[in-house]
């Protein structure tokens, strides 16, 4: 039994090896939640959550209580750079997780 899969592991492995596609799609995921993190650090962020408005429903919130939001998630493809990253309140950032705006509006209505 434990022979069997140390085979099965080594072919996934190789197999791994021939799509770097995958580790590389990972690797920019993580630069840009890191990138994301700087940005929350800067001064522009501070302004803007000292704002207390939600880009999505408009409304008043404690800056404690805004996150950072990409517009275009990182997930697809969207980068943490100023303009794609707008102060979001909890809910409305739940309720678009991992859609794009425009797919939300779709929807919508
Ligand atoms: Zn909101």
């Amino acid at each position: 039994m434990g022979c069997a899969m140390t085979r099965r592991e080594q072919k996934s492995k190789r197999r791994r090896k021939e799509e770097p596609f995958f580790s590389s799609g990972e690797q920019e995921l993580r630069r840009e939640k890191e990138k994301a993190r700087d940005l929350r650090r800067t001064q522009w962020w501070k302004r803007r959550l000292a704002k207390g408005e939600c880009h999505w429903c408009g409304k008043k919130f404690a800056p404690a209580e805004l996150t950072m939001d990409h517009v275009v998630p990182i997930s697809r493809g969207g980068r943490s750079v100023k303009g794609n990253v707008v102060p979001s309140c909890k809910a409305c950032n739940t309720a678009k997780k991992h859609r794009l705006p425009w797919e939300a509006r779709k929807e919508e209505g």
